[in-house]
C-alpha cells in the first residue's frame, strides 16, 4: 500500500511512470488504492473540465462486418447474429431526434468494410450541413490513409479505434491473421497526422491479459496521448469463440479509469456500456472514478438488439438516449452535471 500511495502521488504529479512502475500499481489494486486513485482522478478532471460531463448520441450505423475477431458478438462467422445496415436517410434521422434531445455530437459506429469512404463523406457532410453545431465522431474500423483524409475533409471532427492491446502478441490472440496489430496501429497515427481527435481504448480482462499487458497499454496511451480513450470489461459473447471466457472485473476498469486521468488530465474518457453492463449504477461510479463522458444509444429502437457486441449488451434505461433526464437527475445526485454541448478535446 505505502509503495501504491507513492506511485500514485508520482503518476499525478508526472503523469508518466515506467513500464513496472504501472505494473506495480495495476497489481497494486485493492479497493483502498483504487479510493485514492479515484479521489486524485476526480481532482484533476476537476481542474480541467470542473464537473461537466459531455454526452454523445452513439448510432450503430451497422452490424455487419468482414472482421473476425474472436470476442465480438458481430463478427463476420457469427451466423447467429441479426444484420442490419442504416440507410443514410436513418441515420440522419437519428441526429435529429439527437439534436432535438440536446446532442451535439453524434458517433457513428459499426462493423468494418460496409460503407465506403465516399459514402461515409457523403453521410458526413450531410450532418455538418443540418447540425454545423455539432461535432461528427467516426467509429468503423480500418481505413486506407486516403479513406480517412476523405472523411476528415466531409467534415468528420473525430475518430475512434480502440487498439485494443498494445501488445503485439496478445493481439494475435484476439484477432485472426488476416487482422493485424501493425495496421491498426498505422490507422491510429494517420488519423492523428490528419488532424482528427483520436481515441484508442483496450478491454479490461480480455482472454490472455495480464497486469503485464494492461502496463502496456497504459504505457502506449502515455506515448501516444489520444485526445479520447475508450475502455471496458470484456463481456463474452456466447456465439464466439470466447464464449465461455469470464468476463472482465468492472472494478478493475474503474481503477484504470482513474489511472487513465492521473495520466491525462485533459482526456475524454467515457463511462462505456460495458461498464454500465456489468455493474449496476456503472456510470456513476465511472465519473467518480475520473470519466467525463456518457454515450447514450441513439440508434434506431427496431435495431438496438441487433447491435450484439457481448451477452446482455445494455441498451435500455439510462443507456438510451431517450431517457437523458433520467440519466441527467442520476449524475447529478452524485455531484456532476450533464451538459449540452460539443465537448471538444481542450487544447
Ligand atoms: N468496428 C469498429 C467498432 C467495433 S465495436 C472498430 O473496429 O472500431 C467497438 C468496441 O467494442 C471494440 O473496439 C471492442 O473493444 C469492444 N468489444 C467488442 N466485443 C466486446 C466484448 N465481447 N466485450 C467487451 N467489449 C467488446
Amino acid at each position: 500500500m505505502n509503495n501504491s500511495i507513492t506511485l500514485l502521488q508520482k503518476l499525478a504529479d508526472e503523469h508518466r511512470l515506467s513500464l513496472d512502475e504501472y505494473q506495480c500499481l495495476i497489481d497494486a489494486y485493492s479497493p483502498e488504492t483504487a479510493r485514492l486513485a479515484a479521489s486524485l482522478a476526480d481532482n484533476a478532471r476537476r481542474e480541467v473540465f470542473g464537473n461537466k460531463v459531455y454526452i454523445r448520441g452513439l448510432i450503430e450505423v451497422s452490424s455487419f462486418c468482414r472482421c473476425d475477431c474472436y470476442y465480438c458478438g458481430i463478427r463476420r462467422s457469427n451466423k447467429n447474429c441479426q444484420r442490419y445496415r442504416l440507410t443514410p436517410e436513418q441515420i440522419l434521422d437519428c441526429c435529429r431526434e439527437g439534436w432535438r434531445l440536446g446532442f451535439r455530437t453524434f458517433v457513428l459506429q459499426g462493423g468494418e468494410g460496409i460503407f465506403t469512404a465516399d459514402e461515409v463523406a457523403g453521410i458526413v457532410s450531410q450532418i455538418k450541413s443540418e447540425h454545423p453545431d455539432c461535432a461528427v465522431t467516426l467509429s468503423l474500423g480500418e481505413y486506407t490513409r486516403e479513406d480517412y483524409a476523405k472523411m476528415r475533409v466531409s467534415g468528420a471532427d473525430r475518430y475512434l479505434l480502440r487498439h485494443e492491446t498494445a501488445d503485439p502478441a496478445h493481439y494475435a490472440k484476439l484477432h485472426p491473421t488476416a487482422q493485424s496489430y501493425d495496421n491498426r496501429m498505422r490507422c491510429l497515427y494517420d488519423l492523428k497526422s490528419l488532424g482528427y481527435q483520436v481515441g484508442c481504448g483496450f478491454m479490461v480482462g480480455s482472454p490472455y491479459q495480464t497486469s503485464y499487458e494492461l502496463a502496456q497499454d497504459l504505457e502506449f496511451i502515455a506515448d501516444f496521448s489520444p485526445e479520447m480513450c475508450g475502455i471496458g470489461p470484456f463481456i463474452p459473447h456466447r456465439d464466439t469463440p470466447f464464449g465461455d471466457m469470464p468476463a472482465g472485473s468492472a472494478e478493475l476498469c474503474l481503477y484504470l479509469l482513474s489511472l487513465l486521468r492521473l495520466i491525462k488530465p485533459t482526456l475524454l474518457l467515457p463511462a462505456t456500456t460495458a461498464l454500465g453492463t456489468l455493474l449496476p449504477n456503472g456510470r456513476e461510479s465511472g465519473m467518480l472514478a475520473g470519466a467525463n463522458v456518457i454515450m447514450p444509444n441513439l440508434s434506431p429502437k427496431s435495431e438496438r438488439k441487433k447491435y450484439s457486441l457481448y451477452n446482455n449488451k445494455l441498451s435500455d434505461g439510462d443507456e438510451a438516449a431517450e431517457n437523458l433526464e433520467h440519466l441527467r437527475r442520476s449524475i447529478a445526485a452524485v455531484g456532476y452535471e450533464i451538459v449540452t454541448d460539443k465537448g471538444d478535446a481542450p487544447v
